[in-house]
């Protein structure tokens, strides 16, 4: 594996003014907003730009916004990202019971407080209904599994930067099958990281990375997935070049998944599974941030890329 690293340059690209109020409107909840047409049409060519980077053989799944809350606690997400997690919430109960819960709202009361758990929650990435699906296919077959999925999730992680949303759009390549098979999808997808940020016209760096397990165990998963390189991120400076914005991750979960949901190989052992992630909206952001709000003076290269 090669992972190319380019040093940043010494200065992050400066914040162009009124970009919040060009790309973005409102909606009285931090990271939650409506999206502008300048902006979806970006989203819209990245889309098609990603899609063009599809190898044979990979099959397309989309899935919607939420998830079964069952996946995702045998998942594990509780043990690793509870504080993030979104779960669906709904009235249960007879007509008269939903009624007077509904109507306590009316009279000041507190209606979310009759709300009981639904059978779903917030996908929180876009991978995770994956697994299941190939798990009920059995065996793995030699050469492996590619998907191409996308999705909306959800992060309880508010912030009034235009880099971390509470509700944004992933799209990831997501290959299954031996130990073998699956590094080598992730190094392929490694060694493109400075063409594909190079195609953007995007200041890159690539480095190891951690997720930001919860709590003290949580600090001890991330030093261990950091020592085995489990995760690279694709780092580009927006706000600083000290502290750069993830746009894009390199994830090997090695045989983890496969253990949780059954996933053999052809041999029974349980399949590896890795993972490469667009974050579509921190993309169409740095985009916006490094060339500007007027689309039509952007670098020729990163236009025609883009197919505008
Ligand atoms: P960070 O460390 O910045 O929170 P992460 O490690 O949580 O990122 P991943 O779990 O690898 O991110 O998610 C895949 C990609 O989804 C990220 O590389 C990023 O581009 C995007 N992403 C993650 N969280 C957010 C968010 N809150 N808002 C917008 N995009 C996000
Ligand atoms: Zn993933
Ligand atoms: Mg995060």
């Amino acid at each position: 594996m090669t992972v190319a690293i380019r040093t940043p340059v010494a200065e992050a690209p400066s914040k162009p003014d009124g970009i919040a109020d060009a790309l973005f409107h409102p909606t009285g909840v931090d990271g939650v907003y409506a999206r502008t047409h300048l902006y979806e049409d970006v989203i819209e060519r990245l889309t098609s730009w990603i899609s063009s980077k599809r190898e044979p053989g990979t099959e397309v799944l989309r899935f919607p916004p939420v998830m079964s809350r069952k996946d995702l606690e045998r998942h594990g997400y509780l043990k690793s990202f509870p504080n993030l997690l979104g779960c669906v919430c709904a009235l249960h109960g007879t007509e008269s019971e939903i009624r007077s819960a509904a109507d306590s709202h009316e009279s000041g009361g507190d209606w979310t407080a009759s709300l009981s758990a639904a059978d779903l929650v917030l996908s929180p990435a876009a991978c995770y209904p994956v697994y299941p699906i190939a798990a009920s296919r059995g065996p793995v077959a030699p050469g492996g599994l590619v998907f191409d999925v996308a999705s909306d999730c959800f992060r309880h992680e508010p912030s009034k930067d235009l880099d971390r949303f509470q509700s944004f759009r992933m799209r990831e390549y997501v290959c299954i099958g031996t130990g073998e098979e699956v590094t080598a999808f992730r190094d392929r997808w490694l060694d493109q990281a400075a063409s594909l940020a190079g195609e953007l016209g995007l200041t890159f760096d690539v480095k190891p990375a951690s997720d930001p397990f919860f709590g003290r165990t949580g600090q001890v998963m991330a030093v261990s997935q950091l020592q085995q390189a489990l995760k690279f991120e694709m780092l580009i400076p927006l706000h600083s070049t000290e502290k750069p914005t993830a746009c894009m991750s390199f994830n090997y979960h090695r045989e983890h998944f496969g253990e949780t949901w059954d996933i053999i190989d052809q041999t029974g052992a349980p399949a590896h599974t890795a993972c490469v992630a667009f974050g579509m909206d921190r993309l169409a952001v740095a985009l916006f941030w490094t060339h500007g709000l007027d689309v039509d003076r952007w670098p020729a290269a990163v236009r025609d890329v883009l197919k505008f």
